[in-house]
């Protein structure tokens, strides 16, 4: 690395660590931040020697980076975000602190998917899905394919794995010459009924979908859950054994499966590597509590809301939704989601927006009672599980609360 380079990552580094000792988090944005005001190539620099994946996508990038690192650690040391910041300067840090590694899995936000791309020259890039998010700051999704679909004919070696349910990302994808076609499922259709390319109705049936006005349709998967478990290119079929909950995560164990074969990792290899992952930055954590088991859920977004209604069990369920800034500010996509899977369940609703929240359950037909803590709402409800969904900051207040008090 040329001497600015080294520099830059020392005092990156350092940034970093000063930032976790003052107790500001894990320091990695702002490591990432004056490491690049240094050298603005730093992430280039870094990036250099490593086989890298990215991961990108509006929902389970988090996740699907997890298991994917996990299942390359068979293959040596492995670089990673793991802790969400999916910036550039969130991607510099995260190298910067990892030292040498001969791998490196990035969850990449989806805006900053073709500057990565340019900065980091990735083997392989996972594309997940594309679905609408915060609602005063999101692009529109087809604006969002479109800069995918560009990007990709840039860097026409890049190897491509790609969610074949989603047309969106089909279509971002289909242009790259090496792509290999993965089935997660797509819960939320809302926001790819209208085809990217000609303008004319996606058509769906069971599993499969395609325009009814051009050629875009659903590719054969290559990868794709079958019961418990994913079904490989050659067809044989692997037991996945998750602590993860719900399809949604065979969803993305079947990404992290596809991305590891690109390195030369075996399912055989890797399943066990995936069965260790227990939580992910907090999510899917499980927390004993006066006799509750409380198990953190994050909805983002109306699509992860949909996927935390499958992922919870049938149990009493907490949400709570706040609407700061990093969470967007306006709420109404609360009437994009459909709350009725709660009905036949115990339902408590908190959050600074918990008024907005009750206004939706009400027209959705759901009962539920507003508690006013998360500790009255511990004591709520009886011994056993309780489902926790909350969209971000409204995520981070509870795991705060939970620390506090453990
Ligand atoms: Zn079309």
């Amino acid at each position: 690395m040329p001497l600015r380079a080294k520099v830059a990552t020392s005092v990156s580094k350092t940034a970093a660590a000063l930032s976790r000792a003052a107790g500001r988090g894990d320091g990695s944005v702002i490591g990432g931040w004056i490491g690049l005001k240094i050298d603005p190539e730093l992430l280039n620099h870094l990036a250099g020697g490593r086989a890298i994946a990215l991961v990108s996508g509006t929902n389970g990038k988090t996740t699907t980076t997890r298991l994917t690192a996990a299942a390359l650690e068979v293959m040596g040391r492995v670089a990673t975000n793991s802790f969400g910041a999916n910036m550039p300067t969130g991607h510099t840090s995260a190298l910067a602190k990892a030292g040498s590694t001969p791998f490196a899995v990035l969850e990449v936000d989806e805006h900053y998917l073709a500057r990565v791309i340019d900065a980091t020259e990735p083997r392989v890039v996972a594309l997940l899905n594309l679905s609408r998010d915060q609602l005063d700051r999101a692009k529109e999704v087809a604006m969002m394919a479109q800069l995918w679909r560009d990007a990709l004919a840039n860097h026409p070696d890049v190897r491509v794995v790609a969610n074949a349910d989603d047309p969106m990302v089909v279509w971002a994808a289909e242009g790259s010459g090496h792509v290999t076609w993965f089935s997660a499922g797509q819960r939320w259709h809302d926001d790819s009924f209208v085809c990217p390319q000609s303008g004319h109705p996606i058509e769906r049936s069971g599993g499969d979908w395609w325009c009814a006005g051009c050629p875009l349709r659903r590719p054969q998967p290559q990868w794709r859950v079958e019961d418990e478990g994913v079904v490989d290119p050659r067809g044989d079929w692997h037991l996945v054994k998750l602590q993860l909950p719900g399809t949604v995560n065979l969803g993305n164990a079947a990404t992290a499966l596809a991305v590891a074969a690109e390195f030369g990792v075996r399912p055989i290899e890797a399943l066990p590597r995936l069965a260790t992952v227990s939580s992910v930055a907090g999510r899917y954590a499980q927390v004993d509590r006066d006799g509750r088991n409380v198990r953190l859920l994050l909805a983002k977004n109306p699509a992860s809301w949909l996927e935390a209604f499958d992922m919870a069990e049938q149990a009493p369920t907490l949400l709570s939704v706040n609407a700061r800034d990093p969470d967007g500010l306006d709420t109404s996509w609360l009437y994009d989601v459909d709350f009725s899977p709660l009905r036949d369940r115990p339902v408590l609703i908190t959050g600074d927006r918990a008024y907005d929240l009750a206004v939706r359950l009400e027209v959705n037909g759901v009962a539920f009672r507003h508690v006013k803590t998360f500790d009255e709402a511990i004591q709520g409800v009886p011994a056993g599980r309780l489902e926790v969904i909350a969209n971000y900051t409204a995520f981070q207040d509870i795991r705060a609360e939970l620390d506090r008090v453990l």
